[in-house]
């Protein structure tokens, strides 16, 4: 759509008005208030001479300040380039040198630490916010340096929309500045822009609400679903959530901040993943849906009483980022027997999002794959080698084409030649197959793969297989150097605390899942471990427990 991204708080602030959008502690933000706040930031950067091109660097958790400012520097039409607020400094400095950002939002607690990365960055000016603001947005706070600006000025500036955006190109102009993941390897700068995200939001939530949009005359998606009462694709407002998804990342940007603000979601937020609380929360709030990253509902289903929390308001539980191995949907669904299981699945280089299942057009829901593309996206499935599509059923590289597609790698010409080819397609890096019907099943990433005496051994199969066995918490399958075999397939398994969890042995781990596969992907050795180690995304860090693997073998 030939919009700026500004436009799906707009249309929010006209269709939600006083609807709560936002609470955390406590303390909550209208989406009336957040447009005018986010109107605030925009000028006061306007003001400071940040605008088109510009790109602002965000440093801090999820908050209730954080929508402003991300909607503040869309609106300014600057460069929103969001970072993990738990990067060591050196990362931290490299990514905004990388990214070439002039101006940082950060945390006041993180402030000492943030300013020893600074000095090699191009970084000219630091806005610092805090808990403080959370809770009151006039709040000054305490122990800024001479040159630091407080977020509070920024959010107390002329509140009124004067649509700084009207002059980006959408098509053009970069909205995001987004970083992958960084799980399998240095992390890159991906540029998004305003389209693309504009696109992504639109594409998801007509998955979900199962419709398909209009096109105008140029073949683009119409906004007028956002606008019109009728044609409102989503039926959401009502909807409330307790949020864990980090804001910083593809799926919390995409999904779970812009997706929930165009649906007139309330959402509570929650910054750091507590299950306890959350489950408290779902219950208090009477949550209407369960989102997050497979983790978040391993440690959920081991809440002490989750069986009896009344939990009834739950419609949905949506899952992405990695993959949902079908015996924890299993679990999930006998928890709540009434909820839609939804899986996305996408990556950072296509905005967020590539397909989805259940498709809600057809309703036929595939447990263990990841469903359809959704609208106006292709998928199709190529030799790893590289060479044309497969048919049906043959593994391959993942490949997606569609409006979501990223413009490129900032400064990374050959990565960016290497990633998407000359009719458009991105190749991602993930093993898959496409079943008769067109559903996608990840079998893996390329770069989790193991060779076995020269056979490939994808862990996903077996971590699927321990993820089924009684007493098994979370698994996550790694390759142990070997002279004679090359990798030995070895599992890291967390135990559950009941009997079953505690009966288990590496032996009776290895029997259950050996005794189901072809003998060369067979388990060699099952070590156990407190916690697999994830990212704040939610990922398996598998590089963490290669890197265990190596030394114990050096
Ligand atoms: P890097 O590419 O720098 O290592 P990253 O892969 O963690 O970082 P993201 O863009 O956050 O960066 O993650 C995308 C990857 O997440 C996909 O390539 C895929 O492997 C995985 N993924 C996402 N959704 C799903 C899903 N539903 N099922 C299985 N895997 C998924």
């Amino acid at each position: 759509p030939a919009v700026p991204v500004g436009s799906i708080l707009r249309a929010a602030v006209r269709r939600w008005g006083s609807r709560t959008a936002f609470v955390d502690h406590d303390v909550e933000l209208s989406f009336d208030e957040l447009g005018a706040r986010a109107a605030a930031v925009a000028n006061w950067l306007a003001e400071h001479g940040v605008g088109r091109g510009d790109v602002v660097a965000v440093h801090i958790p999820n908050c209730r300040q954080y929508p402003a400012v991300y909607y503040g520097v869309v609106m300014a039409g600057a460069v929103f380039s969001p970072t993990n607020p738990l990067l060591p400094a050196a990362d931290l400095a490299a990514q905004l040198s990388d990214a070439g950002a002039t101006v940082l939002v950060t945390w006041d607690q993180v402030l000492p630490f943030v300013r020893s990365a600074l000095a090699a960055t191009p970084v000219r000016t630091v806005v610092v916010t805090g808990e403080a603001h959370t809770l009151d947005f006039g709040a000054r706070l305490e122990g800024l340096d001479d040159g630091d600006v407080d977020l509070a000025d920024l959010l107390a500036a002329d509140p009124t929309d004067r649509r700084l955006d009207a002059g980006v190109d959408p098509a053009a102009d970069l909205a995001h500045l987004a970083y992958t993941g960084g799980t399998t390897g240095v992390s890159k700068g991906v540029e998004l822009p305003h389209r693309n995200v504009v696109t992504n939001v639109l594409q998801s939530a007509c998955w979900t609400s199962g419709s398909v949009p209009e096109l105008d005359e140029a073949g683009d998606v119409t906004l007028r679903q956002m606008l019109g009462e009728d044609e409102y694709p989503i039926r959401l407002g009502g909807a409330r959530l307790v949020n864990l998804t980090p804001w910083f990342h593809a799926m919390g940007a995409i999904g779970y901040l812009n997706g929930m603000v165009m649906a007139g979601t309330t959402t509570v937020i929650h910054m750091r993943f507590d299950p306890v609380k959350y489950v408290e929360d779902a219950v208090r709030y009477r949550v209407t849906s369960i989102g997050g990253a497979p983790p978040v509902f391993v440690a959920l289903l081991q809440v002490p009483g989750i069986d009896d929390a009344d939990l009834s308001s739950v419609r949905g539980i949506s899952s992405g980022a990695a993959p949902l191995p079908v015996p924890l949907i299993e679990r999930l669904q006998a928890l709540l027997p009434d909820a839609v299981i939804g899986e996305g699945y996408g990556l950072t280089e296509v905005t967020m999002m590539a397909t989805g299942n259940p498709s809600f057009r057809s309703g036929t829901r595939k447990a263990g794959t990841v469903g359809v593309p959704i609208f106006d996206t292709e998928i199709s499935i190529r030799p790893l080698g590289g060479g044309d599509a497969l048919p049906a059923g043959e593994r391959g590289e993942v490949c997606i084409r569609g409006p979501q597609v990223m413009r490129g790698y900032a400064h990374r010409p050959e990565a960016t030649a290497e990633a998407i080819d000359a009719d458009g397609w991105f190749h991602s890096g993930d093993v898959g197959v496409i079943d008769e019907d067109g559903y996608l099943s990840i079998v893996d990433r390329t770069k989790d793969m193991l060779l076995y005496k020269g056979y490939n051994v994808f862990p996903r199969e077996l971590e699927e297989i321990l993820f089924g066995v009684p007493g098994v918490a979370g698994a996550a399958v790694v390759g142990r150097p070997d002279e004679t075999a090359g990798e030995l397939p070895v599992a890291y398994v967390v135990r559950r605390d009941d009997d079953a969890g505690q009966a288990l042995t590496p032996a009776s781990v290895m029997a259950a899942v050996n005794e189901r596969v072809t003998p060369y992907k067979r388990l060699r050795d099952v070590v156990f471990i407190d916690a697999i180690p994830v990212s704040a995304a939610g990922k398996v860090l598998k590089r963490e427990l290669a890197a265990r693997e190596r030394e114990t073998a050096a």
